[in-house]
C-alpha cells in the first residue's frame, strides 16, 4: 500500500504546517479531519511532504482521520494567493486561510462542500439601459474590455462621471462571454445604490457577501458562486479570494478606502491581496476611484497599471466650488458658524439638500466635572467617553462599553458637569432647532446599525425636497444624491495639522469625496470648509479640487522623505496587560535590528491609544530600503521571536503597508 504524506495547516496561530500521512491521495486545499494533541481540527492540505526523517525507521506518523469534502476549497490561484498573503504579511498560514473559509467550513460539524447545479438564466436587462454613454465612459468601456491576461487598471473617474456604468458594461461583457465577475466595495450596507444597480441591470442573482451576515446565508453564497450558479458577486474585503467559477474580471470600487484594510487579527489590504489573486488567475483587474490612493498612483507612474480617466461628469457641470470659511472669529452654534447658518439658509429655501459632515459621532466627545476638571474616561481604555444623548449613556468609542451618566463627580462630589465639543448628535440638535420643518437626516454608525437601516435612510434622502443630512464618513461614500447643492465640512483642521505621514493623503480624499455628493445637475453648488488654518498651504491645494495635481505632489515629497509607498513600512505592534513586558519585547526587537544597514527603526512608542480593552499598546516602526529585504527582516525577526521567552508575555503583529500609523 502506498502512503502520501501532506502538509496540513490547522487553524490555530502557528506559522507552520504539519506533517500527516494517508493512504489516499488527497489534491491541495482539500480540508481534512486531524488530530492535534488531544483535539481534533478541521486543516487544509496545503503540500505533499516527504516523510519526515525522524520518523523513517518508526513510521509512528499521525494519520489523516478523515477527508471532508470531495472538492477542494479553492482552485489554484486563490491558494497561491493565500500562500503569499501568509508569507507576505507574515501571518500564520491557517489564519489565513480561514479568514477566507465560511464560517460554518472552519468547525467540525456536518457541513461538507456539495455541488450546486449551475443556471444558465443570467442575462442583461436591456431596458434598464436608460441613457447613452458619455464619450469618456465608451472610451473607458472601450479601453478596459480587453479581458485578456493580467492588466491591472486605475479608472480615475471624478465623482459624479458615472463609474458605475462603465462597471455595469465590463460585466455585461464578462457575463456574454460565460465569465464571473467580483466586485469589491468598502462597506456594503452604506452603498445599497451600487447593488441595486447591479440587481436591475442583470437578470440572474447578484451574489452578496459581507461579514455581517449569517454563516449560513454566506456558505450558500459561497458555494453557488463556487459552482457557477451566482456569477457575479458584490462583497466587501471578506469576498477578497471567494471562489468563483470562471472568474473574468475583478472591480474595486473606491479603492483608496481604507475598509479595504483589515486592521484585527490577520492585518491585510484587501485591494493588494486581489491584485494579486488577479495575476496569478491571469486576469484585469480594475480599481476605481476620484481620489486614487498614492500607492496605486506610484504604480501609475512607474506604469504598471494602466490608466483610464473620465473627466466629465454625466450631467456635464463642473464640479463644485471649494470654499474656506476662516472660524477664528466666529461664534460656533453645535460647531456651525454663523455664516454657514446662512447659507443653509437660503439653499433650503431654494427646495434643495444640505450635507454636513461631521468626523465624530455622539453628541460631545468630553464629559467633564465642572468643579474638579474631571473626565469622563473609559475603564479598559485610554479614551475620554462620548456622551450620547439619544441614548443617554456615555460610551467608549473603541471597546463600544456603554456607562450611565454620572449625576456626582466621583473625584469631589459636585454636580456640576459640562459637555465639550461636537458630534453628530449635537449638530442635529442645533439644525433642527435652528430649521424647524425641514427635516434633518443623521448618518452614521448609530442610525444605521440595524439591518436596512441605511436604505430606508437612503430612500428618504431621495423623496425628500429641501432636507439637512448630517454624518460622518459614511456619508461621504460613492453615494449618489442628486438634491444636494451644498456641503459642509465643520472640521478638517484635525486631518491637516496631524503629524501622521500619510494625513495629508487621507484628509485630501475626504474633502474631495465629501464634496463630490454635491452638485450633481447643478452649476451653482458649492463646498465649504470651515477652518481655523484658512492660510493653510495644503488646504488651498486642495481647495482647487484638483486632487490629481495635489497628490502627485505628495507622491513627489513623499519620495524625497523616503516615505511610503517609497519606503516599505512595517509595525510591529504588541500589547499585554503590563507596560513592562510590551517594553521589554520591543527593546530587544530594537537591539536585534540596530546597526543592520539599509533597517531604520523608531520605538518603542505608546500608541496613539495607548491601552484598550484593558490591555497596554505600544509599537515599532521598521522602514527599510527595499520591500524584498523588509520581508526578509521580518522573517528573521519572527524566528528571533519564537525562542524569546519576552514574547511569550505579550501580543505582537507585524501591521505591514499600514494605514492607520497611531
Ligand atoms: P460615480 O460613481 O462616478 O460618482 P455614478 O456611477 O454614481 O457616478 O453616476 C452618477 C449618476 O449618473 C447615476 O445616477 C447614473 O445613473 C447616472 N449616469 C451614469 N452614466 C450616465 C450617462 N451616460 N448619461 C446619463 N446619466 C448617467
Ligand atoms: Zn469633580
Ligand atoms: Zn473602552
Amino acid at each position: 500500500m502506498n502512503i502520501f504524506y501532506y502538509d496540513v495547516a490547522v487553524s490555530l496561530p502557528l506559522r507552520q504546517c504539519f506533517t500527516y500521512s494517508s493512504d489516499i491521495k488527497i489534491k491541495k486545499g482539500t480540508r481534512v479531519l486531524v488530530s492535534f494533541g488531544k483535539r481534533k481540527l478541521v486543516g487544509v492540505v496545503v503540500k505533499n511532504s516527504k516523510k519526515p526523517n525522524s520518523l523513517k525507521n518508526t513510521g509512528a506518523l499521525k494519520k489523516i482521520i478523515s477527508i471532508l469534502d470531495d472538492y477542494p476549497l479553492f482552485d489554484k490561484s486563490i491558494f497561491d494567493s493565500i500562500l503569499w498573503a501568509s508569507d507576505y504579511y507574515h501571518h500564520p498560514i491557517g489564519e489565513v486561510f480561514n479568514n477566507f473559509i465560511p464560517t460554518d467550513l472552519r468547525k467540525i460539524n456536518n457541513k461538507k462542500i456539495e455541488k450546486v447545479e449551475e443556471v444558465d438564466n443570467y442575462s442583461v436587462n436591456e431596458d434598464n439601459k436608460q441613457f447613452e454613454l458619455t464619450k469618456d465612459q465608451e472610451k473607458a468601456v472601450k479601453k478596459l474590455s480587453k479581458f485578456e491576461g493580467f492588466l491591472p487598471s486605475l479608472l480615475y473617474g471624478v465623482t459624479g462621471s458615472g463609474k458605475t456604468e462603465v462597471y455595469l458594461r465590463l460585466a455585461e461583457k464578462c457575463i456574454k462571454s460565460n465569465k464571473s465577475v467580483l466586485i469589491l466595495v468598502p462597506e456594503i450596507n452604506l452603498t445599497p445604490q451600487l447593488l441595486s444597480r447591479f440587481e436591475n441591470r442583470f437578470n440572474g442573482e447578484i451574489g452578496i457577501y459581507h461579514s455581517k451576515q449569517t454563516a449560513a446565508k454566506r456558505l450558500k453564497t459561497w458555494l453557488k458562486a463556487k459552482f457557477g450558479a451566482i456569477k457575479i458577486i458584490v462583497g466587501t474585503r471578506s469576498s477578497a479570494l471567494i471562489p468563483l467559477s470562471n472568474i473574468g474580471l475583478i472591480i474595486i470600487d473606491e479603492e483608496h478606502d481604507q475598509s479595504f484594510r483589515q486592521s484585527e487579527g490577520f492585518k491585510f489590504s484587501a485591494r493588494d491581496l486581489s491584485i494579486k489573486r488577479a495575476q496569478m488567475a491571469e486576469i484585469p483587474i480594475i480599481l476605481g476611484s476620484a481620489t486614487p490612493s498614492l500607492q496605486t498612483l506610484r504604480l501609475v507612474k512607474e506604469s504598471k497599471f494602466q490608466r483610464v480617466d473620465i473627466l466629465s461628469r454625466v450631467d456635464g457641470n463642473k464640479p463644485p466650488k471649494l470654499i474656506v470659511l476662516d472660524i477664528n472669529n466666529s461664534p460656533l452654534n453645535g460647531g456651525i458658524a454663523l455664516e454657514t447658518i446662512d447659507v443653509i439658509q437660503s439653499t433650503i429655501e431654494r427646495n434643495e439638500q444640505v450635507l454636513v459632515f461631521i468626523n465624530r459621532r455622539g453628541f460631545a466627545p468630553l464629559y467633564q466635572c465642572g468643579g474638579c476638571g474631571w473626565v469622563a474616561g473609559c475603564k479598559s481604555c485610554d479614551t475620554n467617553l462620548v456622551f450620547h444623548q439619544s441614548k443617554n449613556r456615555l460610551i467608549c468609542h473603541r471597546c463600544e462599553s456603554a456607562y450611565s451618566v454620572n449625576v456626582n463627580c466621583p473625584a469631589c462630589n459636585a454636580k456640576d458637569f459640562h459637555m465639550h465639543g461636537v458630534g453628530t448628535e449635537r449638530v442635529e440638535e442645533v439644525l433642527k432647532k435652528s430649521f424647524a420643518g425641514t427635516p434633518v437626516i443623521r448618518v452614521d454608525h448609530d442610525s444605521t446599525k440595524k439591518i436596512g437601516a441605511m436604505e430606508a435612510i437612503v430612500n428618504k434622502i431621495h423623496s425628500s425636497d429641501a432636507a439637512i443630512l448630517v454624518g460622518t464618513q459614511m456619508i461621504a461614500k460613492g453615494h449618489d444624491f442628486p438634491k444636494v447643492t451644498l456641503s459642509i465640512i465643520l472640521n478638517a483642521d484635525n486631518g491637516l495639522i496631524s503629524p501622521e505621514s500619510n494625513a495629508l493623503e487621507k484628509i485630501s480624499q475626504l474633502l474631495i469625496q465629501v464634496s463630490g455628493r454635491a452638485g450633481r445637475n447643478n452649476n451653482l453648488a458649492k463646498v465649504i470648509i470651515q477652518t481655523r488654518y484658512p492660510d493653510d498651504i495644503n488646504l488651498n491645494k486642495i481647495k482647487t479640487g484638483d486632487y490629481m495635481n495635489f497628490a502627485s505632489q505628495c507622491l513627489s515629497n513623499n519620495r524625497k522623505m523616503n516615505l511610503p509607498p517609497y519606503t516599505p513600512l512595517c509595525l510591529l505592534r504588541c500589547s499585554s496587560p503590563t507596560q513592562k513586558s510590551n517594553i521589554d519585547f520591543l527593546n530587544k526587537a530594537v537591539h536585534t535590528l540596530t546597526n543592520r544597514p539599509g533597517i531604520n527603526v523608531i520605538g518603542p512608542l505608546p500608541s496613539l491609544v495607548s491601552k484598550a480593552k484593558g490591555s497596554y499598546r505600544h509599537q515599532v516602526y521598521i522602514h527599510a530600503s527595499k520591500k524584498t529585504y523588509l520581508n526578509k527582516v521580518l522573517k528573521f525577526l519572527t524566528e528571533e521571536f519564537e525562542k524569546w521567552p519576552e514574547s511569550k508575555k505579550v501580543r505582537w503583529s507585524f501591521d505591514l503597508d499600514p494605514i492607520d500609523l497611531g
